[in-house]
């Protein structure tokens, strides 16, 4: 018809949809209802939340990766008078990645439990927003591999990451590249020496002074893991050494990060903290959107400060680029070993300063190896955390 337009919408799949970058992605999505649809969402095990979403957002498939949840996520939505099909389990997440109902998946689930569904989409040829970073720590080579093969973009999704993508040249060179500089916070305990760190509590490591995030995250932002996880994130996405990835400590979190051009040029991607800018990017790409993000204002900043990481009072930096320098399966330990120590600690079983100390001594009592396989390195993520739980329950009982 003369004057009418048909624009295909970009149908997505948000797994981890009821966390904290889910409700970002789906803050910009409803600011768009012309250009996107929700075809699926998924939550760990919170079913009245994932129901409320689905409510709203009316997607095709529903997934709670917990089983037990299936009766109440199914009765809720025949409750609810909703058309959503209800799925539970990992399996089902992975098949709302790869299926064809999607042609964008958000990869928003935390941790090493994203990494399968990731993949999914990566084999499935979609695009790829990616937040899960812990997934590409674990699995960055095979990660990268499947995406070419089967011609899956991957839009970078963490703040880091994303900035970069903006200022990397779009053609994929990397010739002119000196240096990535990750730009970091320092988190809520910048400044304080090690030893003033020993009696910090859950809810003070999860005050991040900049950004409101899901509670694993803020605690790796505490101990400047979260940077560790990053740089190892970056060498994969990018393609650059451990020596040209810097990092740099930045209080205000409005640099989110730059490139170090071999002219002398370095450019950075600005911008006020919230998550939106980067889904926006990811959503609409190679095009850009309102995200409701307020415009930057430079003259209400007072000032733009840079130190180096404190690698004495945060020793998971340090133990990060070890293991990425070591390569093979070291990253996977170091991820997994991490889960378990956040975990412990978020659960009031081990202090602050034990976190890195966890991390360090399963290292220690594991050999990394060669991995190029997906199997090799889940089988090296199950060990890891037996291994880590084992190691706290000494340190638990002394
Ligand atoms: P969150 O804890 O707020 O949300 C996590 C989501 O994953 C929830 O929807 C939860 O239901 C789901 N989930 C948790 N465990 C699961 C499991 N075993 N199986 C299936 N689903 C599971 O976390 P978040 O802060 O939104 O972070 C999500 C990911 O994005 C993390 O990898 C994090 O490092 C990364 N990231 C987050 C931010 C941020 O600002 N929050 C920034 C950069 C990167
Ligand atoms: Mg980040």
């Amino acid at each position: 018809m003369a004057g009418s337009l048909t624009i295909d919408k970009r149908r997505i799949a948000l797994l981890g949809a009821t966390g904290s970058i889910g409700s970002s992605a789906l803050d910009v999505i409803a600011r768009h209802p012309e250009r996107f649809e929700v075809a699926a969402l998924s939550a760990h095990s919170r079913v009245d939340e994932l129901l409320e979403l689905c409510a709203r957002f009316r997607p095709e498939t529903a997934v709670v990766a917990d089983e037990e949840k299936y009766g109440a996520l199914r009765d809720g939505l025949a409750a609810r008078g909703l058309a959503t099909r209800a799925l539970a389990g990992a399996d089902a997440l992975d098949e709302i990645a790869g299926d064809e109902r999607s042609d964008t998946v958000l990869a928003a689930i935390v941790g090493a439990a994203g990494v399968s569904s990731t993949l999914a989409a990566a084999r499935a040829g979609k695009r790829l927003l990616l937040a899960n970073k812990e997934s590409v720590v674990l699995a960055g080579a095979v990660l990268m591999r499947t995406a070419a093969e089967h011609g899956a973009r991957i839009l970078p999704i963490d703040s880091e990451h994303n900035a970069i993508y903006q200022c990397l040249p779009a053609d994929g060179s990397r010739g002119g590249v000196r240096r990535l500089l990750l730009t970091a916070s320092g988190g809520p305990f910048r400044g304080r020496s090690r030893a003033s760190l020993a009696d910090i509590t859950p809810d003070q490591a999860c005050a991040h002074p900049n950004w409101v995030m899901g509670r694993k995250i803020s605690v790796d932002s505490a101990t400047l893991m979260n940077k560790g996880l990053e740089v190892i994130e970056a060498h994969h996405l990018f393609g650059l050494a451990p020596e040209c990835i810097e990092v740099v400590v930045h209080p205000q979190s409005v640099i989110h990060s730059l490139v170090d051009y071999v002219d002398g040029s370095v450019l950075a991607q600005l911008g006020n903290p919230d998550m939106r800018t980067a889904l926006a990017y990811g959503l609409a790409w190679p095009e850009r959107i309102d995200s409701g993000v307020a415009p930057l204002d430079l003259t209400a900043l007072a000032r733009f400060d840079f130190a180096a990481p404190d690698l004495q009072a945060f020793p998971c930096l340090a133990l990060a680029y070890e293991a990425l320098r070591t390569g093979g399966t070291a990253p996977a330990i170091l991820n997994a070993a991490n889960e378990v120590a956040v975990a412990a600690f978020l659960a009031g079983q081990l202090p602050f300063l034990g976190i890195s100390a966890l991390i360090e001594s399963t290292l220690a009592a594991m050999s990394p190896e060669p991995a190029d396989d997906l199997a090799v390195l889940i089988a090296c993520d199950g060990q890891a955390r037996r291994q880590a739980t084992e190691l706290l329950g000494r340190m638990v009982r002394q």
